[in-house]
């Protein structure tokens, strides 16, 4: 088994999409381990996404993700973590997949809808950020 941290992004919450993305989750086959909506901070987003600065969308990512509310997600599965890749699709929803999350529920490569971990190290990290009380 293998764990990843998943995002429904402010527009898909804004959009009403976070039930269709929750229902797909569960038709995958990954459990939800975790689960909560929240309202990110400015000072939340740069930690989280620490990884990034000094990239140029930095700023822009951080505003985006601090625009409204997000439902954050521990979820489970063998391979959890490309598997969970594999359904959201390429970062540019133009270049991703049909079927997948972010052609479906995608506008473009600032707002495509959910993030997913890259690495099992990154993944540890992102759980315990969001879900500390995990493992
Ligand atoms: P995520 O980390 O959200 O799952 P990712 O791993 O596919 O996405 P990263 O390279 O980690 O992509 O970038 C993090 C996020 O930053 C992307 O999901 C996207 O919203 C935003 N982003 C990345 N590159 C750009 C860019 N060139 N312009 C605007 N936003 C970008
Ligand atoms: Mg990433």
């Amino acid at each position: 088994m293998e764990r990843t941290l998943a995002i429904i992004k402010p527009d898909a919450v804004r959009a009403k999409n976070a039930g269709k993305i929750i229902d797909r989750i569960e038709q995958e086959g990954f459990s939800i381990v975790g689960m909560r909506k929240v309202q990110l901070s400015t000072q939340q987003a740069e930690d989280f996404y620490a990884v990034h600065k000094g990239k140029p969308f930095l700023p822009e990512l951080v505003a985006f993700m601090t625009a409204g509310p997000v439902i954050v997600m521990a979820l489970e599965k063998p391979n959890a973590i490309q598997a969970w890749r594999d359904l959201m699709g390429p970062t540019n929803p133009a270049n991703a997949g049909a079927n997948t999350l972010r052609k479906l529920y995608g506008t473009d490569i600032g707002s495509n809808a959910t993030h997913g971990s890259d690495a099992p190290a990154t993944a540890a990290q992102e759980i315990t950020f969001f879900f500390p009380e995990l493992k």
